[in-house]
């Protein structure tokens, strides 16, 4: 490698820019508009994070290794088969955000065009379908209307559902530097949570979860009583506006009935209502917590209204901004990759099909949407649905019911899995397991949450027979007969033939249109730079839309949606939330084999007020049991008072990759938003009760032990890996007899347990700390002592390191623990973060961890909290 490789992040929808050195060691672009050089935890973590243990290398059908024309042959036979037997729709496709654009594009083809079934859809439906939704029925297209140069410029920031500060962190820093230009930029987080989002807010609004669109029909009865209506620009641009005011009754959304049901005083809802009056710059910030929902698409639908009413859309620092989760969930929507969607922006119309069939010049175009996600699943049980290519995601673990997913998966008579590794739990399913390109190997584009499509180039060659996703699904295509349409021989090709189909018989109506590109050449598609659409000739055009008023509707104007929150009947139970963590990724299979990301959560948890844990009797419960009539797991409780009494949050990423328990999906209903198919992932009830565990141990090695009990979870440290263990059924003596009845054990009794050392011609080979809590153990000091001699001073001086205790890491860059910050927050007196920095460096590099260093300095300065509030 000669020269540093330009190429973008594939962790999130902010889509930051990545230089690669001439070493392969990556770091910020700061030429890349998304991120100007910052990156988060993940990003940093990104060399780290190429060395995936047990990379899958060779096709493999039913467990044996085959090359790719075996696989290719017998895929291409199976789907021909099944299609004559069964027709198209037994075949079906389920995607994800993490492909690229090129991969999307020639997978919605081969399935939409050739195959002839819309039964393709992606783990994008999870995440912003019901945005989409939104969208397409405000403003006639799938189109954000904002741009990252909105936040600098906005007087109210309004955050809904997103704890950006964790999930979009070069966002946040973002965010926090525009607060710092403007002191005068007001924020408002909405959110059940005190996140650490939350806790930066100048107003934060912990609403009763699921009561978003009564909050926002609430604040659209505000404006109109307020007389606050754009008349101007409603008049105008919009339609659907007497509907809405009809709906609208003021005596439904009257303040104190609106407070009763958002759970809010009427003090802060007021204060609220009035921010959004006072600024005419807003920018409403809106990603999972308002997709995931049961009404979702209203929701977010209630959020355009509020902005369609006032004008504020398509003016700097106004716009309702979707936030997308995924790296290219909006390349997906741009290729059509969802079933209810056929390509470039269009739908099932028929003009669409016609113009869609003509441009792919083929006679078996899927009439009719598809299957979305969760529909797929049930079409799997009814043996509509024979076989399922997966690509690039772990639906096993992902979809809600997914113990439910996972017996439909195993069904299949076909069920093809792409991924970079044969170990996710959706993988372990697969008959025919293909190796992915994965990132740094990959060529192609992808599109970030403010339609920035900016290059993934490659800067190394993919190991064994691992080949880019679309190359495979292109080498499928040719074997069933679809040469021509699929003679493609790179990255370029495709990305032509997507832009010319945006700009293919368009006539302005879509505003999607890059058809500009569609004659870039080899050498400009390897240059191209970072642009956002519509375009200015080839180059980016304007950062936001609809400046002019115009909207993609036949009519051009905007379309407002009118609609009442139902009266969902709940059964009893803690209201169970999901979400992510800081510095994980998904269901772990790209973050959870590096040290330093799982440092900061290292075992499945759930997070519940204090007050709610003593109601229960967990205070000192060590694992709990989260169950409902879905199922059941178990998870460690964790007490935070920024939860809600009465309800809990449990992180979305854990698999049986990582874990015995804390697969939450487990225990989340396969119900969603009617008009999205978006699933309602936080939406769900369970019942917590304590577990009663008969033993509990630490194992730090190379390798599993002997036998893995009812409970565990598993975490690399940086050298070695531990496992922690618990059992509720089987004594703690039959514990130590399993553990240890191979090889040659000392044994050293501790006052409350024992360490046992494994040794292996001389040398450490594994330590086992037994009947002491494995979560107060420090395990790292002990892993250094991995494959080295003996010495019992060393090891009981690691020893006592490691039972000195555990803090949790929050500035992954430094590896300065909570322990190591509240030491020198409260010994130095230490007020402000500057001087934080200072001293100890933490949250200087990549700023992820900022947010929760101010939050520490406020909770060990409690006088700095009461000037706060
Ligand atoms: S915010 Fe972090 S995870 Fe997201 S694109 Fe940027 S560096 Fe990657």
């Amino acid at each position: 490698m000669t020269a540093c490789i330009h190429t973008t992040c594939p962790y999130c929808g902010v889509g930051c820019g990545v230089k690669v050195d001439s070493q392969g060691v990556p770091g910020g672009d700061a030429g890349h508009p998304a991120n100007l050089g910052a990156l988060c935890v993940k990003g940093m973590a990104l060399g780290e994070s190429q060395s995936l243990p047990n990379r899958l290398l060779y096709p493999r059908v039913n467990g044996e290794q085959v090359d790719w024309p075996g696989a290719v042959d017998h895929i291409a036979r199976r789907f021909g088969e099944l299609v004559e037997r069964h027709g198209p729709g037994a075949i079906a496709f389920y995607g994800s955000g993490q492909m690229l654009t090129e991969d999307y594009y020639v997978a919605n083809k081969l399935m939409k065009g050739f195959i002839g079934s819309a039964n393709i859809d992606t783990n994008s439906r999870l995440c912003m379908s019901s945005a989409v939704a939104a969208h397409q029925h405000a403003f006639g297209e799938d189109a954000v209307p904002a741009s990252y140069e909105d936040i600098d410029q906005a007087e109210l920031v309004v955050i809904v559902g997103a704890n950006t500060a964790w999930t979009h962190p070069v966002l946040f820093r973002r965010l926090e530097a525009a607060k710092a230009a403007n002191p005068h930029q007001q924020w408002v987080v909405i959110d059940p949570r005190a996140t650490a989002t939350a806790q930066q807010a100048d107003l934060h609004l912990a609403i009763t979860p699921g009561s978003d669109l009564v909050l926002f029909n609430g604040l659209a009865r505000h404006i109109l009583d307020s007389n606050r209506l754009d008349r101007h620009f409603v008049e105008r641009h919009v339609a659907g506006f007497d509907e809405l005011q009809r709906q609208l009754s003021a005596s439904e959304y009257r303040p104190e009935t609106v407070a009763e049901a958002t759970g809010l005083s009427i003090a802060r809802l007021e204060r609220f209502y009035q921010l959004f009056l006072d600024h005419p710059k807003t920018l409403t910030l809106f990603c999972m917590g308002i997709n995931q929902s049961l009404q979702g698409t209203l929701n977010a639908g209630a959020i355009i209204n509020c902005h369609l009413l006032t004008g504020r859309i398509g003016k700097p620092g106004a716009a309702p901004f979707s936030l997308t989760g995924q790296p290219n969930a909006m390349g997906g929507r741009e290729v059509g990759g969802l079933a209810n969607q056929l390509a470039a922006h269009m739908d099932f119309a028929p003009a669409n099909r016609d113009k869609v069939a003509r441009f792919w010049n083929t006679d078996r175009l899927a009439q009719a949407p598809g299957h979305k996600a969760m529909d797929m699943i049930a079409a799997i049980e009814r043996g509509e649905i024979k076989a399922l290519w997966v690509m690039g995601t772990n639906p096993a673990v992902s979809l809600p019911d997914s113990d439910r997913a996972r017996r439909a998966l195993a069904s299949c008579e076909l069920l093809i899995v792409s991924d970079i590794s044969p170990n996710t739990d959706t993988a372990k399913l697969a008959q025919v397991l293909l190796p992915a390109a994965g990132w740094g190997e990959k060529d192609g584009t992808v599109t970030n949450s403010a339609r920035i499509i900016s290059r993934q180039r490659p800067f190394k060659p993919a190991p064994g027979a691992a080949r880019p996703d679309w190359w495979a699904l292109c080498q499928v295509a040719r074997a069933m007969g679809f040469e021509q349409a699929f003679a493609f021989e790179s990255a370029a090709d495709i990305f032509r033939e997507h832009a010319a189909l945006t700009g293919f018989e368009n006539g302005g109506e879509r505003l999607f249109d890059i058809s500009a590109l569609s004659t870039l050449s080899n050498a400009e598609f390897d240059a191209m730079t970072p642009r956002s659409w519509p375009l200015s000739g080839k180059e980016g055009g304007p950062a936001r839309l609809f400046a002019d008023g115009r909207f993609s509707t036949p009519d051009g104007k905007a379309r407002l949606r009118s609609a009442q929150p139902s009266a969902a009947v709940e059964p009893a139970g803690l209201l169970l939330n999901t979400g992510r963590l800081r510095d994980q990724w998904h269901t772990m299979s790209r973050t959870g084999h590096v040290a330093r990301l799982m440092a900061a959560a290292t075992e499945p948890q759930a997070q519940l007020h204090p007050d709610t844990l003593a109601a229960l009797g967990l205070e000192r419960a060590e694992l709990i049991k989260l169950h409902n009539e879905q199922g059941r797991t178990l998870v460690r409780p964790v007490a935070d008072p920024g939860m809600a009494p009465g309800q809990v949050f449990v992180p979305m990423h854990w698999s049986e990759e990582f874990s015995a328990g804390g697969r939450i999906n487990d225990l989340v209903e396969a119900r969603g938003c009617a008009l999205s198919g978006q699933p309602a992932f936080k939406q769900n009830r369970v019942q917590a009760t304590p577990v009663e565990l008969q033993w509990q141990a630490s194992w730090i090695a190379t390798e599993a032990p002997a036998r893995l009990p009812a409970w565990w979870s598993r975490r690399p440290l940086a050298q070695g890996e531990c496992w922690s263990l618990a059992d509720l059924d089987t004594s703690a003596a039959e514990a130590r007899a399993a553990l240890t009845a191979e090889g040659s054990w000392l044994d050293w009794p501790l006052p409350q347990g024992r360490l046992l050392v494994n040794l292996e011609q001389g040398k450490i080979a594994g330590l086992l700390l037994l009947g002491l809590s494995p979560w107060h153990i420090n395990p790292e000091p002990l892993a250094t002592l991995l494959g080295t001699a003996l010495q019992p001073s060393l090891l009981l001086g690691q020893l006592s390191q490691a039972l000195a205790g555990n803090s949790r890491l929050v500035c992954s860059c430094w590896s300065l623990s909570e322990e190591q910050i509240r030491r020198a927050i409260a010994q130095n007196e230490i007020t402000e973060l500057p001087r934080l920095q200072q001293l100890l460096k933490c949250g200087t590099r990549c700023g992820s961890c900022v947010p929760e260093l101010k939050q520490l300095i406020a909770v060990c300065q409690p006088r700095l909290q009461e000037e706060k509030i």
